[in-house]
């Protein structure tokens, strides 16, 4: 494939933040800026029967690969689509059977390294980057961060027991890291993890915390749409992290994960972190360092919540929900229902509830969550747009017909410009309007 760019767009050097990527035409709120394959992905194990693991299709008639007995097709054409892929892992697969649980990262490099064996010229994933121009890390930062990953050297034993072809382990390394600062998680509607995979071109466009575009998937395809009217000479920005968070906290999550301190306006005006912070109104105000020392314990529980996270069955989810409410009653003592790190709990409360079906408290875990999120975050929001969506859906489970219409459409105003008129999850939320008509 020849390099020809990206229609509308160029390649450029920015102001401090290296290359990136910018307009040279006119794009408006809603419009296609480009889509971008995914140069290599993976379907998460938990989406295992309910997705196709070719092309990330939804349907409940997938037929299962005759070996490993694990891997769901929509069609044969689908099978052999994936199978170069699959044959990494079906046969251990079929060995180890569960035992054989490899990270998601180390999966995605696999296919990666397998990928790019194959592969001579530029994909159609990297019509502005390739993959082979990632940035490397600092030498000895990373060799550090190397020797405490303990998912890094399992990745090494991984590729030379399974590929049988020797790679240097430092190679192997380096590119572990780089996936996990390059690599995108794919979503569906409501923002549950389908898979992992890697979009070069996606991975150009540099951050902002007020960001002018968003990225959606369709199948396995990246789609970036603008937020903002964006004028000719403009960057293009993506937003790499949640940004429900305050600008130091946000700054914290991007030094951690990106290695970069963000200096967009955001970050420079603070213009939300008022809100964001807001403190319960009390006869006597909390001292600063209350308020410090709140915002340490809520960052801990937070972390603690997301390594417990993977609930495992009732009972645990049962520790979960009480370790949220605990939380909250805690900080409730000084943050409003509206301070961002009760918004946290409530997300996470919500979500054990509907682990657990316990629809009621889902729901009422949503409404409180709502109003708030759609100040804190902007215009154009996934996260607004997938609590308006679970709660619509809730409402119409539990038979409440015209609120369950009222928050459908208010997921739809914003789906329609972020994932496009044309997308099958618009049809679908479409659909169930429709359907209470
Ligand atoms: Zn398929
Ligand atoms: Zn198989
Ligand atoms: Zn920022």
């Amino acid at each position: 494939m020849k390099n020809e760019g990206i229609e509308g767009t160029e390649r450029f050097l920015s102001p401090d933040r290296g290359r990136g990527l910018r307009a040279v035409r006119h794009f408006s709120v809603g419009e296609l800026v480009f889509a971008c394959p995914a140069y290599s992905y993976v379907l998460t194990v938990n989406e295992r029967g309910a997705h196709c693991e070719n092309c990330f299709s939804r349907r409940d008639d997938l037929f299962k690969c005759g070996k490993c007995k694990q891997a769901y097709y929509c069609n044969v054409d689908c099978q052999r689509g994936d199978w170069p892929m699959h044959k990494l892992e079906c046969v251990a697969m079929c060995g180890y059977g569960e035992n054989w649980c490899p990270s998601e990262t180390v999966r995605l490099v696999a296919r990666i390294i397998m990928k790019q064996r194959v592969t001579t010229e530029r994909t159609p994933s990297e019509r502005v980057l390739l993959l082979r121009e990632f940035e490397s890390l600092d030498g000895v930062a990373s060799c550090f961060i190397i020797l405490l990953n303990p998912s890094v050297r399992c990745l090494c034993l991984f590729v030379s027991f399974l590929l049988f072809f020797s790679v240097l382990p430092c190679f192997t390394c380096f590119f572990c890291l780089q996936v996990n600062c390059n690599g995108f998680t794919i979503e569906d509607e409501e923002l549950s993890h389908l898979g992992s995979a890697v979009f070069p071109d996606v991975a150009l466009m540099n951050h902002s915390c007020s960001p002018n575009v968003i990225v959606t998937y369709k199948g396995t395809v990246a789609e970036v749409r603008a937020v903002k009217e964006i004028n000719p000479g403009e960057e293009i920005f993506n937003s790499y992290i949640d940004l429900l968070y305050p600008t130091e906290d946000r700054k914290e999550r991007l030094l951690d994960s990106y290695f970069f301190t963000c200096q967009c306006t955001e970050c420079t005006t603070k213009s939300k972190d008022k809100e964001k912070m807001e403190i319960r109104k009390l006869s006597s105000p909390p001292e600063p360092e209350e308020i410090k020392s709140m915002v340490r314990y809520a960052k801990n529980v937070i972390e603690e919540f997301r390594r417990a996270k993977h609930y495992k069955n009732i009972l645990f989810s049962c520790e979960l929900l009480e370790m949220c409410e605990l939380s909250q009653e805690k900080m409730g003592a000084i943050f409003a229902d509206t301070n961002v790190y009760m918004l946290h709990m409530m997300y996470q409360a919500m979500g054990v509830c509907l682990y657990m079906q316990d629809w009621d408290g889902a729901m009422s875990y949503g409404e409180k969550i709502i109003q708030p999120y759609s100040v804190h975050y902007p215009a154009y929001s996934l996260n607004v747009a997938s609590m308006y969506l679970k709660l619509g859906r809730l409402y119409l489970g539990l038979e409440k017909k015209t609120q369950g219409v009222k928050a459908l459409k208010k997921a739809l105003a914003i789906m329609e410009v972020a994932h496009g008129e044309d997308h099958h999850y618009v049809a679908e939320v479409k659909r169930e309007i429709e359907d209470q008509k």
